[in-house]
């Protein structure tokens, strides 16, 4: 990397931190009870608890400090990871691999690790922990008592409940956040990034949806309205692109407050009004369970409110006096597709375009 170029992995991991120190700051805690009953039956002189008491009660606390105040808290906490495998081999030595507690620290460390990196990291834990249980060999002799009194037992019963019970929660509580992610991504997808009303592809699928009701019979009426800004690249030409936008986003937040005021949901037949961003300045509303006279309404509306000087609206505003076109159509059994919706309902709109602007069309004329 080039001198002075940002390192790309900088502050990453700071959530992974957070998680791994809850969990960290339980299982050893916990851990602590069961190796330090097995030290003692194992005869091991008392001042080595003390190391094994920091690591339970003040490591984790210090190993979180030291990886939020590093460049790339993610690679800081797997490094902690395997201070912690290393640290677990050296008890299991001293411990005389007291085969209960040996294993639950074991395989508590190794689910850390297979969780956090996979099975690449499962197996670099479980070297380090083989290279912690040699040197507490070396420093301590190697000795080999795998059976465990009641005490021994009784301690390592939390750790044997607890900590996969906390384990169970934390995997439970990234489902639910991933979950909430997908639906978020899922819904954004649907929408257009500028004005925030339904995208193109969804829009139309949406229609196609309404046309498919309404062939079927399980839909009484529905209409179509398109929407086109008049003259609208002279404001961008004018104005500047920005100003163009701001009056595209501007437009889009006139048409849904009148669509779905004009067409509230009704008692009976099912009604919702859908705007998408058919093309740049042009917009649609697909009005379910609306007729051709109750679309004309509510086009005829939208279209007074745009009138330059109708209200002093900050969207009114924002469009500097431009006005727009709109062609409606209801839907017709003789139509063959959603397509053919639209064209009429296009065609409606050239027409309103040729007339001069500023006007409404219905097709059929
Ligand atoms: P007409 O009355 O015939 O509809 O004329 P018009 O100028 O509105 O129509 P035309 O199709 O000639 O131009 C549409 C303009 O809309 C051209 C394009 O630059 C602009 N436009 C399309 N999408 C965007 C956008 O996302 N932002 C901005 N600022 N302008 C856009
Ligand atoms: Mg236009
Ligand atoms: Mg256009």
């Amino acid at each position: 990397m080039a001198p002075g170029t940002p390192d790309p992995q900088a502050g990453k991991g700071m959530r992974f931190v957070r998680r791994v120190y809850a969990m960290r700051a339980v299982g050893l805690a916990i851990g602590f009870f069961a190796v330090a009953a097995a030290m003692l039956e194992a005869g091991v002189p008392r001042w080595l608890l003390a190391p094994v008491f920091l690591h339970g009660f003040v490591w984790p606390h210090v190993a979180a400090w030291w990886s939020r105040h590093s460049e790339v808290p993610f690679l800081a906490e797997i490094r902690n990871l395997m201070i912690d495998a290393a640290l677990g081999g050296v008890w299991a030595a001293c411990m005389k691999f007291n085969l209960l507690p040996s294993v639950l620290i074991l395989s508590m460390m190794s689910m850390n690790n297979v969780a956090a990196g996979g099975t690449r990291l499962l197996l670099r834990g479980l070297g380090w922990h083989l290279a912690g249980a040699l040197a507490g060999v070396l420093a301590f002799g190697a000795a080999w008592h795998p059976e465990a009194d009641l005490t021994t037992i009784v301690a390592s019963l939390p750790m044997l409940v607890l900590y996969p019970l906390a384990l169970g929660r934390t995997t439970y509580s990234i489902s639910r956040r991933l979950a909430a992610h997908g639906k978020a991504v899922e819904a954004s997808s649907r929408l257009d990034g500028l004005t925030g009303v339904l995208n193109r592809g969804y829009w139309e699928a949406k229609l196609a949806e309404e046309f498919q009701a309404c062939k079927n019979g399980r839909r009484q009426a529905a209409s179509l309205v398109l929407l086109d800004i008049d003259h609208f690249k002279q404001l961008n030409d004018a104005h500047g692109h920005v100003a163009g936008d701001e009056a595209l986003k501007a437009f889009a937040a006139l048409v849904v407050q009148h669509a779905v005021q004009l067409h509230p949901p009704g008692r009976g037949e099912p009604r919702q009004c859908l705007v998408g961003r058919y093309g740049g300045e042009e917009f649609g509303v697909l009005l379910s369970g609306a007729n051709l006279t109750q679309a004309v309404e509510m086009a005829e509306r939208l279209s007074r409110a745009l009138q330059p000087g109708s209200g002093t609206s900050v969207e009114i505003a924002a469009l500097r006096g431009h006005t727009a076109s709109l062609g409606v159509a209801a839907f017709d059994t003789r139509m063959q597709g959603h397509q053919e919706w639209l064209t009429q309902t296009d065609r409606a709109l050239y027409e309103a375009k040729r007339a001069g602007r500023n006007q409404i069309r219905i097709n059929p004329a």
